[in-house]
């Protein structure tokens, strides 16, 4: 993390308090687009307006929202702007996210109007209330009874009627189960009270007894949060240590002081079980912020916040944006998680501007994970973080044995993809009752398609990528553009029949050779491709839970933090996917999803067993793996990209060029090229080809950047991009500290 507030070259000019604003004649109005700043204009001479008043200003020939972001900048008379039209009547937004909205934009270097768009996404927000309606039971059961709708009405036996979505979710059904029951004349429409009816986290119920090791972190961590001033504290701790039930004592501290807390989680659509565990902890939900909201919940959850009614609220990177008057910790679960970095539109990673959001509104901030980024491993071990350790997994539950197959000398028959060993070890899990995961991150049947006849491979035509046979659906497909074709009967080149073959394994081939081998087994497949979506992401995640299948196999979803109590055994099927690719992350990530991978198994039952497939089993991932040794790994790696001026001691930064004309693309890369400014701390690499040349149409060329920590990276940037006319069909993007390298 480099994003420190006291960095000097991000320190921003903030007008704190503005002039008596009676006596203002004009505002400057930030707008929620790509706009290069605030515009001015003019107050009417009946409006009282302050900083961070919510406004309706005409735009051209429109009308739009924005937000008061300070005084006019008095470049132009006020008798010739044009006036605000009307004041919202919504809490003004506070200081501390206005702020915070001026860093990021600076920091990502985005339009600030862009960035304010992540504030103000919910337009509705600003009209008036409409009745919400929410179901209640009847007392009549419906005819047939499924497992799904005892669940709805399960639900609703201990809580008050609920709109469909929220039911949908907390029983973990589809919206069709609950539309069903309302038609079986099981459940009732009613208009629910839409503000302040909610009863909230309760602080003064007892969570579980604390191990002396979680008490000693919680009572660290509940200290800071009393203290209501800013400090990044990391929780690490194994998987199953219990970190969530010590983070929750942070929360019930914030409670207590009645200042609202927030949660990041890198898959919030999947968490089921922790809102559950949430609510036995404190007796009632917490609020909730993800795409998969109806727009009637984003209103009024974002209502809620804007109107300090929210104590607990869970949710995706996004829930840093929200309008919060207040907060009285930040938590980041799963901190090394890539599902924090927004890769589109503002490129920002939420992890690291969840610390600086900490720092303005002054409280403080806890990273959670078992397997620590390098950054934020680092900061701990300089110090610039506070780390707190769980070493042990709670009660008598201890960390899974983790061992290695070397394909190599012990390779699967012919034919198949699993080495003997691994089928033995499900065998024994399925005689003993309890459960075994497979885990693969390739979606779908095979990654690519030859003709063997020919040798013709089935491209994608508008991306430089092989199409991927999904078997289930009997399509090939391309993963970057979603170009999607039936599986053809004879080869695209020579038209010979019955030719084509699948190469390699994705999850479904698996999930085949499993059926042929245990037809008996009850299987379970998990992978973004799931029939029925996110919400039959999450049942089928429910039923593994309950126990409803034997086998499981699934791609990286599963290993985020799920607790199955069966799950006993872990097979890793291609425990060197990724880690070939060059990228300069790609031994910290393996480690990291595997050892997720592997935390999944034996939490509840004894003796949790991991056996990793590999070719590489020297790689010093493995052995940091099957011995674990996490901190000697993480100090190697720290002292590679040391040695190499890599992050978190140095900075990386790209620019990557797209044009729907490749001549075009590649004349603008070569004019920038010829522009690029000079700087003693950094220095640019490319322009190149990206590793994935062309996506959706768009060749693609990137920069990279790489320069000390002290490298004045933003202003180089802007420097340079802002010495050259953007034309044509070019796009411009930029990534500051990148993930991704493609
Ligand atoms: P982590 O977040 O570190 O993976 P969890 O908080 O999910 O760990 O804890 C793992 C399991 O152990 C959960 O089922 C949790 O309820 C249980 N657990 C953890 N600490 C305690 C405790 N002190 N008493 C009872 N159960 C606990
Ligand atoms: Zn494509």
């Amino acid at each position: 993390m480099y994003t420190e507030l006291s960095d000097a070259r991000l320190q921003l000019a903030f007008p704190r308090t503005m002039r008596d604003s009676a006596n203002m004649q004009s505002v400057s109005v930030l707008i929620p687009l790509a706009l290069p700043g605030p515009y001015d204009y003019a107050v009417p001479d009946d409006m009282m307006l302050a900083r961070g008043d919510f406004v309706r200003v005409p735009l051209g020939p429109r009308q739009v929202n924005g937000v008061v972001w300070g005084p006019g900048a008095g470049d132009v008379a006020p008798a010739k702007l044009k006036p605000v039209l009307a004041r919202h009547r919504v809490p003004a937004l506070r200081d501390p996210l206005m702020q915070f909205v001026d860093w990021v934009a600076a920091y990502v270097l985005a339009p600030p109007g862009l960035v304010l768009r992540q504030v103000m996404r919910v337009p509705a927000a600003f009209e008036p209330e409409k009745p919400v309606f929410g179901y209640r039971p009847t007392g009549t059961p419906p005819q047939r009874m499924t497992p799904a709708r005892q669940r709805v009405l399960d639900v609703l036996k201990d809580t008050p009627p609920l709109p469909g979505p929220d039911l949908a979710r907390l029983a973990g059904v589809s919206g069709s189960v609950i539309k069903g029951l309302h038609e079986a004349g099981s459940l009732a429409k009613t208009e629910l009270a839409t503000t302040g009816s909610e009863r909230g986290p309760d602080p003064q119920m007892v969570g579980v007894a604390l191990s002396p090791a979680q008490q000693e972190v919680a009572i660290a961590l509940g200290t800071a949060v009393a203290a209501q001033t800013f400090g990044v504290h990391l929780l690490d701790g194994v998987t199953g240590s219990g970190k969530t039930e010590v983070y929750f004592e942070a929360i019930s501290e914030a409670l207590k002081k009645q200042r609202p807390a927030l949660i990041l989680l890198p898959e919030i659509s999947l968490t089921a079980q922790f809102l559950a565990r949430f609510e036995r902890r404190f007796g009632s939900p917490p609020a909730l912020w993800h795409s998969g909201l109806t727009p009637a919940e984003r209103r009024r959850t974002w209502r809620a916040v804007a109107e300090n009614r929210v104590q607990v609220l869970v949710g995706a990177r996004s829930g840093l944006f929200l309008p919060w008057s207040d907060l009285g910790v930040i938590i980041v679960d799963e901190e090394h998680d890539g599902g924090f970095k927004q890769e589109d539109g503002v490129v920002y990673n939420a992890r690291d501007m969840a610390i600086v959001r900490a720092q303005l509104t002054n409280c403080p901030v806890v990273l959670s994970s078992a397997t620590p980024s390098l950054e934020t491993f680092v900061n701990a071990r300089q110090g610039r973080y506070k780390a707190h350790r769980l070493a042990a997994r709670h009660g008598a539950a201890e960390l899974p044995d983790i061992e290695l197959v070397d394909m190599r000398t012990s390779p699967p028959q012919r034919g198949t993809w699993l080495v003997p060993q691994i089928g033995t070890a499900i065998e024994a899990a399925i005689e003993r009752g309890e459960q075994a995961l497979l885990f693969l991150n390739r979606r779908g049947y095979a990654p690519l398609t030859i003709c063997r006849a020919c040798g013709h491979r089935y491209a994608c035509p508008n991306c430089d990528a092989w199409m991927v046979e999904h078997r289930f659906r009997r399509q090939l497909e391309c993963h970057h553009c979603g170009h999607a074709r039936p599986v053809p009967e004879s080869c695209d080149a020579c038209d010979a029949p019955d030719q084509l073959v699948a190469c390699g394994p994705g999850v479904e081939r698996i999930m085949e050779e499993v059926a042929a081998r245990f037809p008996e087994a009850r299987t379970a497949i998990l992978s973004s491709d799931h029939m029925g979506g996110v919400a039959g992401i999450r049942e089928t995640i429910n039923q593994i839970a309950e126990g409803g299948a034997d086998i499981i196999i699934g791609t990286q979803i599963v290993a985020k933090g799920h607790h199955f109590p069966k799950l006993s055994f872990v097979g890793v099927v291609d425990a060197d996917l990724g880690l070939g690719n060059g990228d300069l992350r790609a031994a910290e990530r393996t480690y990291q999803m595997l050892s997720q991978v592997a935390g999944r198994s034996g939490r509840e039952t004894t003796g949790g067993r991991a056996l990793l497939q590999t070719r590489m089993p020297d790689h010093a991932v493995r052995q940091a793996l099957v011995s674990g040794g996490r901190d000697a790994f993480l100090e190697r790696e720290a002292a590679a990209r040391e040695q190499a001026g890599m992050p978190p001691y140095g900075r990386l930064g790209a620019i990557i060029v797209s044009a729907t004309d490749q001549q075009e693309g590649l004349r603008f890369v070569q004019e920038l090229a010829r522009k690029t400014p000079s700087h003693d701390a950094l220095r640019v690499l490319g322009p190149a080809p990206a590793p994935i040349a062309r996506i959706r149409d768009r060749y693609r060329f990137r920069f990279l950047l790489k320069g000390t920590r002290q490298a004045p990276m933003q202003a180089f940037i802007s420097q340079w991009l802002g010495g050259v006319q953007r034309r044509g069909s070019v796009r411009i993007s930029v990534d500051i500290d990148p993930y991704t390298f493609l």
